[in-house]
């Protein structure tokens, strides 16, 4: 059985299982958002009963992320429902906006987009969000009310994005009824060069089978290849499955797994305990890629759509307006250490936004000293507007006072993860997926760049 057949048996209570079987399967958490959350909660309620209890109240996780940063009052309303369920299900982990249990949330525009509103909970985007406050352990199965909740495979664990009522589902139950999908293989080999990031990989290869490539498959990365990419790495990866169509992306579990996990959950006091899914030689894959990192270059996803490939160098004629560092794919420490790198002692020429995913970001960032400078300073003074309103920002476009929301036919470089038309606002502007590294040095041109132009 492939890394996926493992855990779904498991969570099946089956010796084995292949692929296109369909079989229950038991939920190790169930996440939701603002989004999403007062919709899975309605059906919940509709379907279960006023009165009904969550299946497990440890194990629905609520993280409020989306809309945070805007008056728009429905938006506000949404966080206020969260609060309102988690209170009446006493649930363990909600990751709240503000500090008071009673209170409301009003997002203040007269303090501006970036200067800190959040209390001492707030967790910031759910995707990166859930591995730092230790929700995420190899061999478990993770459902989330949102596409990019594949990131978790980085950890060795079945994680998939799932709608409201099959949510609501297993919010009162636990369970979920799932065909088992077919597996691809990417074989890994080699180490990223300078000026080259784990972005890179994962464009590439949706570049090679196309934005719906993947539909319904997982995609198991595994190889030596992976030794050489962190963590990080391996949440870009993952996170970026679902743009191939993919149920799901898996790793190989290894030492850093191991670190980065046990470290998490005796931070956060979550459960500990976890058993990963070893590879065996009896695996059977549809698909067989081998990509060797060492010969990879900085990659581009063109608009309209994430399997748009070109390489940085091949589009230095290709103006932009933009450029945009954030999200849960891009906006970890290492992206912005990376950007970092490119911009120190340069300026951007073009609007540069920085959206940190988490609070903890924001925090590394501001608290990580380059000389006598923070890499913060080293960022504001290149140009880029930083706030410390972690969230997923204008990478879903938002409403219109959305911080880095494009409200005109702009064309814009961004370190997120979609880039089908409107998705960063106006239906008419342009995305350009790639790094952040080749971000930050098409911010300091004005037109795609290669950032191995600027490596010192
Ligand atoms: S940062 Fe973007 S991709 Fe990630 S959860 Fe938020 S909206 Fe979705």
């Amino acid at each position: 059985m492939t890394l996926t057949e493992k855990i779904m048996a498991r969570a099946a209570g089956k010796g084995r299982v292949e692929a296109g079987d369909n079989v229950w399967v038991k939920a190790d958490i169930l996440m939701t958002h603002d989004v999403c959350g007062p919709g899975t909660i309605g059906v919940f309620k509709r379907e279960f009963g006023a009165a009904a209890k969550v299946w497990d109240r440890k194990a629905v996780v609520i993280i409020p992320d989306h809309y945070i940063f805007t008056v728009d009052s429905k938006s506000n309303r949404n966080v206020d429902i969260l609060r309102d369920f988690a209170r009446e299900q006493e649930i363990a982990y909600f990751y709240d906006v503000i500090d008071s249990p009673a209170g409301t949330w009003k997002f203040d525009a007269a303090k501006g987009p970036l200067e800190r509103q959040y209390g001492s909970h707030y967790a910031g985007v759910c995707h990166t969000a859930l591995p730092q406050k230790g929700h995420t352990r190899p061999g478990e199965i993770l459902f989330g009310t949102d596409s990019h909740t594949c990131m978790a495979g980085a950890f060795n664990e079945f994680a998939t994005g799932i709608g409201n009522t099959d949510a609501g589902f297993v919010m009162g139950t636990g369970k979920l009824l799932l065909k088992v999908p077919e597996t691809m293989h990417f074989r890994l080999e080699g180490k990223l060069q300078p000026g080259v990031m784990a972005k890179d990989v994962i464009l590439h290869c949706i570049g090679e089978i196309g934005f719906d490539g993947a539909t319904y498959r997982a995609m198991q990365f595994d190889g030596e290849g992976v030794r050489n990419l962190t963590m990080d790495d391996r949440m870009t990866i993952a996170n970026m499955a679902i743009e191939a169509g993919g149920k799901n992306a898996i790793f190989e579990f290894d030492d850093q797994t191991r670190a980065a996990v046990d470290y998490r959950c005796k931070l956060n006091g979550t459960r500990a305990d976890y058993q990963p899914v070893e590879r065996d030689a009896a695996e059977k894959f549809v698909h067989e890629t081998v990509v060797n990192l060492s010969k990879l270059e900085p990659t581009v996803a063109c608009h309209p759509d994430p399997g748009q490939r070109k390489l940085a160098r091949e589009l230095v004629g290709m103006k932009l307006d933009r450029a945009y560092v954030g999200s849960c794919t891009g906006g970890k420490t290492s992206d912005f250490l990376e950007a970092a790198r490119v911009l120190r002692g340069r300026k951007v020429v073009i609007d540069t936004f920085g959206v940190p995913a988490t609070p903890e970001i924001v925090h590394d960032l501001q608290s990580a000293w380059w000389g006598d400078k923070s890499v913060w300073q080293i960022l504001v003074e290149a140009g880029v507007q930083m706030t410390e309103n972690a969230g997923c920002a204008a990478c879903l476009g938002g409403p219109v006072d959305t911080f880095g929301r494009m409200n005109a036919p702009l064309k814009c470089i961004s370190a997120t993860n979609r880039n089908f038309p409107g998705r960063m606002g106006h239906r008419e502007s342009q995305v350009f997926l790639a790094s952040p590294a080749t971000v930050a040095a098409s911010a300091l041109t004005g037109h795609i760049t290669d950032p191995r132009d600027y490596l010192s």
